[in-house]
């Protein structure tokens, strides 16, 4: 009989807690507690990935019809309904909780719809005021958005309020340039949003390949999003309230005054008043958006939990801070996902978790590897990517890169400008690929399989060896015979 009531209390119902919960409990016999204060599934599942990657779909049929009309179909581009796809989305959604549910429970692990405070290193406290004791505590309680300090920030959206439009606006501003401010920007740009993009930095998804990230850029300037690089948002207030002496449409902008009207249908579900947005910028220019989102990062859900009490360590962030077994300060606490704030991606805490299983139940301690994750942001091109980016593998070693661009088949047919990349990063000493990079539709796809054969190990001369798939776009990774430039 154990002295605790638990083998294992895991906080939090998202991938990484549920994963860990479940292996636990089904596989290695322990007796394991899981708390979720919302829904199961968590960011992936709820306001992330999932809907996310539907967004996607529902955007992508903008293009489709004058493409089949090169194609010879008689096809015209009728109207998209947000509440139907919305409707959609959401019995989608509740499906895919029911799932979460029914595999925790199935697995003989306790739920509990409550929110969980550690109170002692074996202690969980519930918000329904009851308390448990555990052998281990496994914190998994993903990250939130985060607006920037800036006065009035409050009238901005972040990703989470977009899955709760009841309509979408005319005109939207995104500030950031990374994963999801590039992602919104090109679906709700597919689904007929006028999107302005403002990013502080020189280029956009800073820390991807150059030539990558360039690529992208242009394909979402052609699409139609009025992207500003070098450009923040300085002050914002309702538009009703500009500051006086501003007209808010003094430029050429397209996006300036565009829509200056107070849009009611834009009420978030939260019952938060939609209402359009006067914004000034870092060049001084001023414009009035039906919306304005916010995708400025997102920080670890770690405060209010008596996590610092206990002297489990938090980062600047708040990130727990973890050893390569996720294991915190106080050796009874674990942490995993994007709480710790490492690799912030779904299969990547799903991995945490297991590695915590195995370590902890069953006596076979597994560092978690993070090396070589291979990884896609789903602009239109989507880019995937693994390893090293040219710049990154160029500081560490003497490389030869690997390149090309063309207009692939199916898109020049229907003579659309779109063009790919394809992209190998190659160690001179090793010949090892170090790094593969593929702006392209489907890179996503594509990526998940180069992985494979990078993590390997993989020289360029076992790419040049594999035979070509013809006809398609990545039979270009293995056909590529002189580098384009050393470095
Ligand atoms: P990122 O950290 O990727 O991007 C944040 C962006 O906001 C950066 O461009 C940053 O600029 C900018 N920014 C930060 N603070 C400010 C500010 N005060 N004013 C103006 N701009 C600011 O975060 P995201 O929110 O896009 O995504 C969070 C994480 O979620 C990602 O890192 C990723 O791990 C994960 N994710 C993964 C996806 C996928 O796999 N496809 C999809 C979506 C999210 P700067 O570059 O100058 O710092």
């Amino acid at each position: 009989m154990s002295e605790f009531d638990y083998d294992l209390f895991v906080i939090g119902g998202g991938s990484g807690g549920v994963r860990a919960a479940r292996v636990a409990a089904g596989e290695a016999g322990a007796n394991v507690a899981l708390a979720e204060e919302d829904r199961y599934g968590g960011t992936c599942v709820i306001r992330g990935c999932v809907p996310k990657k539907l967004m996607v779909f529902a955007s992508e049929f903008a293009a489709l019809p004058s493409e089949a009309q090169s194609y010879g179909w008689d096809m015209s581009l009728g109207e998209f309904d947000w509440p139907t796809f919305c409707g959609h989305l959401n019995t989608e959604l509740d499906r895919l909780e029911g799932i979460y549910r029914s595999l925790v429970k199935n697995s003989g692990v306790d739920s509990f719809d409550a929110r969980a405070t550690i109170k002692d290193p074996h202690t969980v406290e519930l918000s329904t005021g009851e308390t448990f004791t555990a052998k281990h505590i496994l914190v998994a309680t993903g990250g939130h958005p985060v607006r920037p300090d800036l006065p009035n920030a409050h009238l901005g959206l972040v990703s989470d309020d977009i899955f709760h439009l009841k309509a979408l606006p005319k005109s939207i501003l995104i500030i950031g340039g990374g994963y999801i401010a590039c992602e919104f920007a090109c679906i709700l740009n597919g689904l007929g949003v006028e999107v302005t993009q403002y990013y502080r930095g020189a280029q956009i998804l800073r820390g991807f390949d150059d030539e990558a990230r360039g690529l992208i850029a242009e394909s979402m300037k052609e699409a139609g999003i009025d992207l500003h690089l070098g450009t923040n948002i300085l002050e914002m207030a309702a538009a009703a309230e500009r500051p006086k002496g501003n007209t808010g449409g003094t430029g050429s902008d397209a996006a300036m005054g565009a829509s200056v009207k107070s849009s009611e249908d834009l009420l978030p579900s939260t019952g938060e008043k939609g209402e359009a947005v006067w914004v000034k910028a870092s060049n001084g220019k001023e414009a009035v958006f039906d919306a304005v989102l916010f995708a400025t990062g997102r920080d670890p859900n770690s405060r209010d939990m008596g996590l610092e009490d206990l002297g489990v360590e938090l980062g600047r962030r708040g990130e727990i801070v973890v050893d390569e077994y996720s294991q915190t300060k106080v050796p009874s606490i674990y942490a995993i996902g994007d709480v710790t704030n490492r690799v912030n991606l779904t299969p990547v805490a799903i991995r945490e978790g297991m590695a915590f299983v195995e370590t902890v139940f069953k006596s076979n301690p597994t560092p978690v590897d993070h090396e070589l994750i291979p990884s896609a942001v789903f602009t239109q091109p989507e880019l995937g990517t693994v390893g090293l980016s040219e710049e990154a593998a160029r500081d560490q070693e003497e490389i030869e890169v690997y390149c090309t661009s063309f207009r692939p088949m199916r898109t020049a047919f229907a003579n659309r400008p779109d063009r790919v990349l394809m992209k190998l990063v190659v160690s001179k000493a090793t010949r090892k690929v170090l790094g593969c990079h593929i702006v392209a539709p489907g890179a996503g796809e594509m990526i998940q399989l180069a992985g494979i054969a990078i993590k390997m190990g993989a020289t360029k001369e076992d790419f040049d060896r594999t035979v070509a798939v013809h006809p398609t776009m990545s039979e270009e990774i293995v056909t590529m015979r002189s580098p384009m430039r050393s470095a």
